[in-house]
């Protein structure tokens, strides 16, 4: 998963971006980029890690402009090394361009072998590279799309990338004098609008727009492609799909509570999915106790539904920063440990609801009820404020293969087993659809296995 950041008109661009992308830190830990011009020329800086730590004072009194793209990386296909990390630069005959890209594209093999066979260039093994490589392929002008003037050498080149590239893309072009924004045609990822005074802003969720003090705009629509230049903002829908297909996950784990996306606001849609938890559960206890921080917001709506004390039976150690994967079991435990800790003073003695936002591999639910019962709990009852999850995603959320979910290989009785709780509920997915007003425009492949677009060639998977 990644989080994409633009901003046009700006004095200082990248310091921008530089905020702006720090707000999104959730959304990837593994590497961050900025690009920016001063509409001569582009600078970019790259590095590994976390923003606060990897982006120095030099780095960006080195680079200066008026408009810029930021990019967070959790790698999710590609080398997870630093040749994918973002922004993506290419020399192309519309002169430098760079790009930032959230989502996975699910014909990349397919294109990137025919690339290839053609003698083009690639460096890099994400799909990200394509969104550049193509510009160079082909042009294409759908019917019926009036184009201005000023975009005129852009755009056919631009409509032709789209024409072939399949599968989620939220997307910022920087080119040295505009940037482009795109949303793949059935919306898969985010992509919003803000405003700040004259300067435009664009981010994976509303929550970049508040640290800079600006105001959330509108969402970049599924479909839509937005050039931003010193002539204005313009807006066009080459391609259009019946089929929407948002990804439900955003709003179960992955946006930060207080975002806005894909018209909803997460917080009140990750409440509800506890409100609707509660109402599916006749479990007799004296304490709602939250996993911190994912499980917070639908342990409130839990609490609130049943009438039951929302305690904080586990304590969250905000200085632990990326924990790196230990070589055995027993140093993965610490982990967790390391993360949260257990508060006896609320949980001895008592019959304690534990809710976190999802299960995916089932470890840290199995840590986490052993770590419970050590401080005490009389039982533990583990909910879960989403479905089991059934399917990897091929869209861009990390999540393991097939084989290593556990709700694919055992019944939710075995996974309490396995987990050591008293007892084990999941939200209904007929619940979960009904916290949007429209089902039918989400993605919840992870939940259902209905995938809404086909893989072509091997999926590109890292873990
Ligand atoms: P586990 O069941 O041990 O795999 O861990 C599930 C926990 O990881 C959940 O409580 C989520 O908060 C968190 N989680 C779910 N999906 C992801 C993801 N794609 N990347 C990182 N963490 C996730």
């Amino acid at each position: 998963m990644c989080g994409i950041f633009g901003v046009f008109n700006a004095q200082h661009a990248e310091r921008y971006a530089f905020y702006g992308i720090y707000a999104l830190q959730h959304r990837g830990q593994e590497s961050v980029g900025i690009a920016v011009s001063d509409y001569e020329s582009i600078k970019v800086v790259k590095k590994p890690g976390l923003v606060l730590e990897a982006i120095r004072k030099e780095d960006l009194q080195n680079m200066f402009g008026y408009l810029a793209i930021a990019h967070v990386r959790y790698s999710t296909a590609g080398d997870s090394g630093g040749v994918n990390s973002q922004p993506i630069v290419r020399e192309t005959s519309l002169g430098v361009c760079a790009v930032v890209h959230n989502g996975n594209l699910v014909n990349y093999l397919p294109l990137r072998a025919e690339l290839e066979a053609k003698d083009v260039k690639l460096f890099h093994t994400s799909d990200t590279e394509l969104f550049l490589a193509l510009l160079e392929e082909g042009e294409f002008l759908p019917e019926n799309i009036d184009i201005h003037p000023i975009d005129r050498e852009l755009l056919p080149k631009i409509f032709y990338v789209l024409s072939r590239v399949k599968g989620a893309y939220s997307l910022i072009y920087l080119f040295k004098d505009r940037l482009v924004a795109i949303r793949d045609p059935m919306g898969f990822r985010p992509l919003l609008m803000g405003r700040l005074k004259d300067t435009i802003l664009f981010a994976s969720e509303s929550c970049a727009f508040d640290i800079l003090g600006g105001e959330l705009w509108r969402e970049v629509k599924p479909g839509e492609v937005i050039v931003v230049d010193q002539q204005g903002i313009r807006s066009y829908f080459p391609f259009r799909s019946e089929r929407r297909a948002m990804c439900v996950f955003e709003l179960v784990y992955f946006s930060k509570p207080e975002s806005f996306v894909f018209d909803n606001w997460v917080y009140r849609a990750r409440k509800r999915m506890g409100e609707l938890l509660a109402y599916e559960d006749q479990v007799q206890a004296d304490v709602v106790v939250p996993v911190p921080d994912s499980g917070v917001v639908p342990a409130i709506g839990y609490s609130q539904a049943k009438g039951l004390p929302l305690e904080l039976g586990l304590i969250r150690n905000h200085y632990v920063g990326r924990s790196f994967i230990e070589p055995t079991q027993e140093l993965r435990d610490i982990k967790v440990l390391m993360k949260l800790s257990p508060n006896r003073a609320v949980l001895e003695d008592k019959r304690v609801v534990v809710i976190d936002d999802s299960l995916v591999r089932g470890t840290t639910s199995k840590k986490i009820v052993s770590m419970l019962r050590r401080a005490g709990a009389r039982e533990v009852h583990m909910r879960i404020a989403s479905p089991p999850v059934i399917g990897p995603c091929y869209y861009g959320i990390d999540t393991p293969t097939r084989d290593e979910l556990i709700a694919n290989r055992m019944s939710v009785e075995d996974i309490r087993k396995f987990i050591g709780a008293d007892s084990l509920k999941y939200l209904s997915l007929e619940s979960l659809r009904s916290v949007v007003e429209s089902p039918q425009d989400f993605c919840d492949a992870c939940f259902s296995n209905h995938y809404p677009l086909e893989v072509e060639g091997t999926a590109l998977r890292m873990r």
